[in-house]
């Protein structure tokens, strides 16, 4: 880390998008202001992530009249600020989504979830969306025995599937990675990687020329039915809508009662280098994937368009305020996995929370006739966000069969109160099983 980085005014600042390496490299944000009147539209979505986005974008290609307020900006949460891995499937395996949801809809939620990056590829295809799409291809990568069976199983069951996935042996770790780190992996060749606020951007500009009104800096504060529509209210305006999403993830408050208990939003810290030396250029991820391994404490990493070597954590702390010192966790692993990149050539440090479910996959649920919600991706939401908003717009004009994950109402997280304790107490008895049994 330079002293330079170091003094800079964003470094002890309380985190915001633009003290990411996205947020210097992702372009302008179409000009947009807040809402200042009272509008009605078909459907009102709150939050303006991948997830409202989406949803907006697949409403408003049928014609459904949008309106999206996001409290800050597009791509302001874990939209815009994470390591843009396009992940297919969700956290558990098809078998076990078959286990938990019957033969019939176990399969189809697989082939939806592990579909989810084409329709990706699709929208950034469809909407000319400029966002350093590469389709290299996904690795997750095994340190020893107990992650080697996560690996194999995915490669087992999706292999069964049809899907274009195989087992790294040891001999080909350090040709592909570029480190010795690890000892076994596999590549999934439906992932891919790409610039995530810019592909929020692009999200957002493809909505904005369907007619999708979004209206940044405009927090929604209650979402109340009246005899005949739905109405969000903000500060300086109201939206009447027949029907309302509800897309705020990890960034979930108070509006809604209840739903912010039904996730365990974690902060994750991430930290970019410079430009990479030509040398190590093309030593790490020569083919540009990017890489996740299975670790409880789990590290990814990957390498953006200017060869800037991305890396991710947890954090050693769960208050959003960029230090150094909280840093500490994912610096020591990065320089564990990769021993010749200089610390010193970190250059940006950031955070965002991660919204983990209990079951550990995402939520759809319908929390009252004509409101709706999506959220709970557990760190898999490129992808996964953006497929949840197919499936809400789906559920808003009634075309959704029972075909995916079940809308549900509203779940609650047992002694949510003492999260922070919980969180705490989780993430060092994870980091305890990753040194005994890796
Ligand atoms: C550091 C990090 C790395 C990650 N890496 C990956 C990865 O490589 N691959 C992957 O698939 N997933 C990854 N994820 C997860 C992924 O980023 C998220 O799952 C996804 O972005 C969630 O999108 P979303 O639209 O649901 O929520 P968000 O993008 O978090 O958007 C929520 C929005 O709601 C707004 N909001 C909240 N409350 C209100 C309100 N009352 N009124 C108006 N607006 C409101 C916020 O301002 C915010 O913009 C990562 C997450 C983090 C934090």
């Amino acid at each position: 880390m330079t002293s330079s980085a170091k003094n800079s005014a964003w470094y002890q600042s309380s985190c915001h998008i633009k003290t990411s390496l996205w947020g210097k490299t992702a372009g302008d944000l179409p000009e947009l202001s807040p809402l200042s009147q009272d509008i009605s539209v078909d459907v009102a979505v709150v939050g303006a992530g991948f997830c409202g986005l989406s949803t907006a974008l697949h409403l408003a290609e049928q014609g459904v009249n949008v309106a999206v307020v996001d409290a800050h900006e597009p791509g302001w949460g874990a939209s815009g600020r994470n390591g843009g891995q396009v992940i297919p499937g969700l956290k558990i395996l098809p078998d076990e989504m078959v286990e938990r949801f019957g033969s019939e809809r176990g399969e189809q939620i697989a082939t939806t979830a592990g579909s989810a990056p084409g329709l990706v590829f699709d929208l950034i295809d469809r909407y000319k969306i400029d966002c350093d799409l590469r389709r290299t291809g996904w690795f997750q990568l095994a340190k020893g025995d107990h992650g080697r069976v996560t690996t194999d199983s995915h490669v087992d069951q999706w292999g069964q599937r049809g899907v274009s996935v195989r087992t790294l042996r040891k001999d080909e770790i350090e040709p592909r990675i570029g480190t010795t780190a690890y000892a076994s992996g596999l590549i999934d060749d439906r992932g891919g990687n790409l610039h995530p606020l810019k592909y929020a951007r692009g999200l957002a500009a493809a909505c904005l020329s369907l007619g999708v009104q979004i209206y940044p800096k405009t927090p929604a504060t209650a979402v109340q039915h009246n005899s005949k529509h739905w109405q969000v209210t903000t500060e300086n305006g109201t939206i009447s809508a027949e029907t309302v999403v509800v897309c705020t993830n990890g960034y979930t408050g108070t509006m809604l009662p209840g739903l912010a208990n039904s996730i365990v939003p974690v902060l994750t810290g991430v930290v970019a280098t410079d430009p990479l030396s030509d040398n190590l250029k093309s030593k790490i991820l020569p083919e540009r994937q990017g890489a996740a391994d299975t670790q409880r404490l789990l590290s990814w990493f990957g390498i953006d368009a200017e060869d800037r070597l991305l890396f991710g954590s947890r954090i050693n702390t769960q208050k959003e305020v960029i230090h150094e010192d909280n840093f500490g966790f994912g610096l020591s692993r990065m320089r564990e996995i990769f021993p010749e990149v200089d610390i010193k050539t970190v250059q940006h440090l950031w955070t965002g929370r991660v919204a983990l479910t209990l079951d550990h996959v995402p939520h759809i649920h319908k929390l009252a006739e004509g409101l709706y919600s999506g959220l709970g991706f557990n760190g898999r939401g490129v992808a996964m966000g953006t497929m949840f908003g197919k499936i809400l717009a789906a559920h808003c004009t009634d075309k959704q069969g029972d075909d995916f994950l079940p809308l549900t109402p509203m779940p609650k997280i047992p002694f949510n109160r003492f999260r922070n304790q919980g969180i705490t107490i989780a993430l060092t008895w994870k980091r305890m099983m990753d040194t005994l049994r890796p």
